[in-house]
């Protein structure tokens, strides 16, 4: 069990639209990552489906119920927040017990549950400590226990690893991985590193301004964005966006010109639109890691302003003309100088998207 529907829902703050009309389906035992830039209401729409905050309208529906109107602790879901929440008066294990005590358990179930929380979050050694004495990574680590305990049919969390800092963010991550492979819970998570939300989910959903940019496997909304918000958004360093206008379109798809150069970029054109879209400006995004050294289908002479060398690979910006900002490529090793006044670099026509003027993508 652990099935959520959202219905149509909304949030609004006065005259101001948090959340505008989402619907979602999120199956059982599904990991779902809510991620977006700030204020985008991602966490306001995870506030809702814990029963925090009201809804302005819509449902919200866990296996088969409607739970708009019950209190939190009802909905069978364990939230775990940012803060750990955690008392600093109690001990480690009457920290995670503390949901039990409240619900009045016996004090032999109580033993049972909080022992197997310790041993699935590796606290066994820590049970009489104070939150005070812990690491961050293991006071969040307590505050999932909170959660387990509780066994409940899905489990929130609101950026539960923003206040650690980058190792322990990326040892916490496996961890948490490990912990939904284990327990098979449904669990929704809400951040804005996008790195969290491509390793850890099943499914991801990107907001923006309060809607639903797209839904889909970290993979399909890195290689199918099906708008320019989301092809920023997804991918790091971000794709490279340039102006581009349709010269013709044929069966191989449309065929831009990009400095000078005709390419064909291979995406499908809704039947009956070809005539309109001739002559059309268009925008072409290209990641910076598919860009290489070198002649190829789609050529580009750039002066990089900015290299830097990460060992493994080497970042290159350089300022593309007007203000439309740089042009960024990632090549493999130290293959450029940071001295090099221009360097020439070429790209397929098959890793290009093209967006229409609305930001909308071709399909592929
Ligand atoms: P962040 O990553 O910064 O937490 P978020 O995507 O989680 O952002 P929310 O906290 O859901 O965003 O907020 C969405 C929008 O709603 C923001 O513009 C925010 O200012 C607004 N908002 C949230 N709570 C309230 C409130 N209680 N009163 C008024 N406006 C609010």
């Amino acid at each position: 069990m652990g099935q959520l529907t959202l219905e149509k829902i909304t949030k609004t703050f006065g005259t101001f639209e948090a959340v505008r009309s989402v619907s979602l389906d999120v199956k059982e035992g599904e990991f779902m990552v809510f991620v977006g830039p700030s204020g985008c209401g991602k966490s306001t729409l995870l506030r809702m489906i814990a029963g925090l905050e009201n809804t302005s309208g819509g449902d919200i529906v866990i296996d088969g119920k409607r739970v708009n109107d019950l209190a939190p602790v009802k909905r069978g879901i364990a939230m775990v927040f940012q803060s750990y929440a955690l008392y600093p008066h109690m001990s480690v294990y009457e920290n995670i017990a503390f949901p039990l005590r409240v619900e009045g358990a016996p004090e032999a179930e109580i033993r049972r549950k909080v022992d197997e929380a310790a041993r699935i979050l590796h606290l066994e050694t820590r049970m009489n400590q104070k939150p005070g004495n812990l690491s961050g990574g293991q006071r969040q680590r307590v505050a999932i226990g909170r959660a387990i305990v509780r066994e409940p049919k899905i489990f929130l969390f609101d950026e539960p690893l923003s206040n650690l800092d980058a190792a322990l963010r990326a040892d916490m991550r496996i961890e948490l991985t490990r912990l939904h492979k284990q327990l098979g819970s449904t669990m929704i998570y809400v951040t804005h590193d996008q790195v969290e939300a491509m390793t850890m989910a099943d499914r991801i959903v990107v907001l923006n301004g309060g809607i639903i940019a797209q839904v889909g496997a970290p993979l399909e909304l890195y290689h199918k964005p099906q708008n320019v918000f989301v092809a920023g958004f997804i991918g790091n360093p971000r794709m490279n966006f340039l102006p581009v206008t349709c010269h013709a379109v044929s069966d191989a798809g449309i065929e831009v010109i990009l400095e000078d150069r005709r390419l064909t970029i291979p995406v499908r054109v809704p039947a009956g639109q070809s005539a309109a879209l001739q002559g059309k400006a268009m925008t072409l995004g290209i990641r910076p890691e598919h860009v290489v050294l070198g002649e190829g289908e789609a050529q580009m002479t750039v002066a990089p302003s900015v290299v830097e060398y990460l060992g493994q690979h080497t970042i290159g910006y350089a300022p593309l003309p007007g203000d439309a900002g740089n042009f960024c490529f990632v090549l493999p090793g130290t293959q450029v100088s940071a001295e090099a006044p221009r360097v020439s670099l070429s790209f397929s026509a098959a890793d290009c998207h093209l967006f229409d003027a609305d930001g909308q993508a071709y399909e592929r």
